[in-house]
């Protein structure tokens, strides 16, 4: 598979045609804006962002590369959506945040942009990509020596199909129906090889919980469902 074939079209068509929505915070996004705080909070324990670079991989309309950008990261957004980089770059302008947002495959940014990035941030996209290896590997590229690298992902397990796709999906409907396909998802053990064969090492992995009484989420143990890794690369 060539490098500019690892993408589904479909998906990015599919989250392109939602861009107009994906700052509202009650919109088909809520599930993002709702976690952002847990996922900062989370890179925060792990990495002192501060003037750092930092590039958000699939960054979508930039939920979090706005906020990495708030607490002080020199961000760049690169997604392949041309809606959403420009939602992204519209919602920056708006806010006075400055983040920096680009339509580049984190592949090919990998070849421009070698350990240039202090680093990496890559949220709720493996699971919509052909060949996550490839991206969790440019992600290692990116990234310079001693720097972190931080995903999540959803697990292949059957939890995580009844919560988020049964429940989230249809029942609760916190997310668009279709918006995740269960073989898709990834498990722990998985996504630890797969970055360590990319020259990651595992620093620290929890879970993203959800609770449907309170409808609030929370950093815990179970990473049966959605959790979220960090990953550092080896100086
Ligand atoms: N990371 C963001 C958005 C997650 S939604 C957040 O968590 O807030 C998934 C995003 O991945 C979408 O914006 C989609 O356009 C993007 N995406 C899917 N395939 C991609 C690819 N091959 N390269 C870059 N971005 C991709």
């Amino acid at each position: 598979m060539t490098v500019a074939e690892n993408v589904h079209q479909h998906e990015i068509d599919k989250f392109g045609s939602q861009a107009g929505r994906w700052w509202d915070p009650q919109g088909e996004f809520k599930t993002l804006h709702d976690v952002n705080p847990l996922r900062i909070r989370f890179i925060k324990d792990y990495a002192d962002i501060q003037g750092k670079r930092i590039v958000d991989v699939g960054c979508g309309g930039g939920i979090l590369t706005e906020c990495l950008a708030k607490n002080g990261a020199d961000a760049l957004g690169i997604d392949l959506s041309e809606d959403l980089i420009d939602v992204a770059d519209l919602h920056g302008l708006e806010s006075g945040i400055n983040a920096k947002y680009k339509k580049i495959s984190a592949e090919t940014l990998a070849e421009q942009e070698a350990q240039c990035f202090d680093h990496v941030t890559c949220m709720e996209m493996l699971e919509h990509v052909p060949d996550p290896g490839s991206i969790i590997s440019a992600c290692s590229t990116l990234v310079k020596p001693g720097g972190m690298v931080f995903f999540s992902t959803l697990n292949r397990v059957p939890k995580a199909y009844l919560l988020a796709i049964v429940a989230a999906e249809h029942l609760l409907k916190m997310v668009p129906k279709g918006t995740h396909e269960y073989k898709t998802f990834i498990k722990p053990s998985e996504l630890s090889q797969t970055a360590r064969n990319a020259g990651l090492e595992l620093k620290g992995m929890v879970g993203i919980e959800y609770n449907p009484f309170k409808r609030r989420f929370n950093l815990g143990k179970d990473i049966n469902v959605n959790y979220i890794a960090a990953f550092q690369r080896p100086q």
